[in-house]
């Protein structure tokens, strides 16, 4: 199959076995790749009853047909499970150079099932595939088993757990090449359930694509989008000079800069932590994933001072905003050293530094019997340790903070700032509406990367007038909850192909230089599958994408009560800043949503819908379990 390496490594860990699956024609077609085909696998081995942390959950690594063709950006894969954390659909994802690699090494997904009765690592070697003891490694952290690992197989790229991912903290990361993470809703936990320390991969298997001239030419295409017109060159200075970083600065600006806990969009502080500083004092030297030019990564170094000598890569502005303004903090050094701890130890960096937020929070207001001070880095430090090795009070918050909150009370779960059980990332619904809609409605819990809108919020006039001539000014005013059902469903449908294809969301939705019929001939001209022509077809792979995880959620209990907001931002208005004055209305957004997506006000898909959509069997199996009803 072009595109595809047509092969799927299965490994049952409690038998010790692997063996190799083909990968379907027709299931590629209807899924195409990465979350997409994760999720037709999740949805079949998987029901309501299933225990993330035990053996039966399967763990899957995933890449899309794009991966490892040379169109850039494509350095990228999945991890999907469900997740230890929210206990509904997971899924997290890493730059670097694995995906391509696990490609070459001869394949598009590895399912991972059971628990071994030792520690193992998956050695996969051109496509000889060894399971090799790991206890050597096990209790190591993740630059030492990544460096173990690459003397054992050198040339091989190597995903590892650490001491998080062993200790079965909820949000515990996989690393990949030490320093990027599969980060969100702790697929590194189920890694660590499983007892497998890591998985290695090298080879050079090739992978042929079916138009070669057409794909060459948009190759050269969206080089030059990205290279000569006025979004991508814009955006181009931005990534190559400041990575994500700057976005403090941009954040604060329009007062959606998370702070305090989330209790304010504004923190007085932000040029200490911000793009500015950060390329003044720590960073040395541009990264990149595979065959990306834009290259929006770097390597920080601490010079200096209580924490010199850590280098490290990062940290991005979602960490800049869990260990700085939303813990008070504004030492830059500390939150690069934070970072650093994370990726050694094996923690998702967004939902340890907004546990340790919250923790300063329930500190200040009495609700627990620690003192946890606001922007108090010695104790930031010492707690990212006790909840990787799960001592103390970092043995609570490893739990994640809706579980904390729920042994505190009404009190503290005022406070907790999640949805559906995943610390929220950093922005806030009250001062940008649609991102809002986004949190609430995310399939794998409070989250910005399933369909965040950057036409409002960085203001894409052309492009919103283009996508939704009518509507554009309405779409485009960020404090209003008018048509951003519309919009954030025309998002998740985008992020749904981007993240099933592999392709970086930088370099084709920010700027926001690809759409549908740009997908559609990138997908034709890649795999051949001809229905993918019509960019109405693609459209509709990604509706398909998005209801089917939607399909495992409400099988897990999920519905529109679930789809919410943290209460600050409901009920408390913001209290400074541009946006003061602003709480998020939800509920109008919700219907439209729901509605556009094809969904019931309470959030489920609709029988029709999935008939519409070829998914009759997942409707049957929805209705037979009294989820939905084929009236709808
Ligand atoms: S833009 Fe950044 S994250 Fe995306 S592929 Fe390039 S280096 Fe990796």
């Amino acid at each position: 199959m072009y595109g595809y390496t047509g092969k799927i490594l299965v490994a049952d860990l409690s038998k010790e076995k692997t063996s190799v699956k083909e990968l379907e024609r027709s299931r590629a077609k209807k899924y195409l790749g990465g979350v997409g085909l994760a999720a037709s696998f999740i949805w079949e081995l998987t029901d309501a009853k299933t225990d993330p942390l035990q053996p039966e959950n399967p763990l899957i690594f995933v890449t899309g047909p794009v991966n490892g063709t040379g169109f850039p950006p494509t350095g990228r894969f999945a991890v999907c499970s469900l997740s230890p954390l929210t206990g509904i659909w997971g899924e997290s994802h890493s730059g670097g150079f694995f995906g391509p690699m696990m490609k070459y090494a001869g394949f598009d997904m590895l399912l991972i099932t059971g628990r071994s009765k030792e520690a193992v690592y998956l050695a996969i070697d051109d496509g000889n595939v060894e399971l090799r003891s790991a206890k050597h490694l096990w209790g190591k952290d993740v630059l030492e088993t990544t460096d173990r690992i690459k003397e054992e197989m050198p040339g091989a790229e190597v995903a590892c757990i650490g001491p998080a991912g062993e200790n079965l903290v909820k949000f515990a990361s996989i690393q990949v090449c030490k320093y990027r993470a599969a980060g969100r809703t702790g697929m590194g936990a189920v890694m660590g359930a499983k007892h497998l320390k890591a998985i290695a991969v090298r080879g050079e298997n090739e992978i042929k694509v079916y138009d070669v001239d057409k794909f060459v030419a948009l190759v050269e295409e969206a080089r030059q989008r990205y290279t000569k017109e006025r979004w991508g060159i814009a955006a181009q200075e931005s990534l190559g000079k400041y990575g994500t970083t700057s976005l403090v600065e941009a954040e604060q600006e329009i007062g959606r800069l998370p702070t305090k806990n989330h209790s304010t969009g504004i923190f007085k502080d932000f040029d200490k932590i911000g793009g500015e500083a950060v390329r003044k004092y720590v960073r040395k030297k541009r990264k990149a994933c595979m065959g990306c030019a834009i290259q929006c990564k770097y390597v920080a170094v601490i010079d200096a001072g209580e924490f010199g000598g850590t280098i490290t890569e990062g940290p991005e502005y979602e960490t800049l905003v869990a260990f700085g303004s939303d813990e008070l903090n504004s030492r830059l050094d500390a939150i690069v050293y934070a970072n650093y701890l994370c990726n050694k130890l094996g923690l998702d960096t967004i939902s340890t530094g907004k546990s340790i937020a919250f923790a300063m929070e329930l500190s200040e207001k009495g609700l627990i019997n620690q003192s946890i001070k606001w922007g108090d880095v010695e104790t930031m430090v010492k707690l990212v340790e006790d909840i990787a090795y799960r001592r103390g009070f970092g043995n609570e918050l490893a739990e994640g903070v809706r579980n904390l909150a729920a042994k505190l009370g009404a009190e503290a779960e005022k406070l907790a700032v999640h949805v559906k059980g995943l610390e929220m990332s950093g922005q806030d619904g009250r001062a940008h509406k649609s991102i809002g809609l986004t949190h609430a409605i995310s399939v794998r819990g409070a989250d910005h990367l399933r369909s965040i809108s950057c036409l409002d919020e960085l203001g894409y006039v052309d492009i919103a007038k283009e996508r939704y001539p009518e509507d554009a000014k309405i779409i485009l005013d960020l404090r209003s909850e008018k048509l951003k059902g519309i919009l954030v469903e025309d998002m998740e449908t985008n992020y749904a192909i981007v993240d099933s294809l592999i392709i970086c969301k930088y370099g084709t939705m920010w700027p926001p230089i690809f759409y549908y019929s740009d997908y559609a001939r990138l997908i034709y001209y890649t795999t051949g599958f001809k229905d993918y022509q019509k960019p109405e077809n693609v459209r509709k792979l990604g509706e398909r994408i998005c209801l089917l995880r939607r399909a495992i959620n409400a099988r897990r209990g999920i519905t529109r009560k679930d789809d919410t907001l943290p209460y600050k931002q409901l009920h408390e208005p913001m209290p400074d800043g541009p946006a003061k004055g602003e709480v998020v209305h939800l509920d109008v957004m919700l219907d439209e949503f729901y509605d556009a997506r094809g969904c019931t006000r309470d959030g489920k898909p609709k029988y029709s819908k999935l008939k519409e959509l070829g998914m009759k069997q997942v409707g049957d199996a929805l209705a037979k379990e009294g989820i939905i009803s084929k009236e709808h």
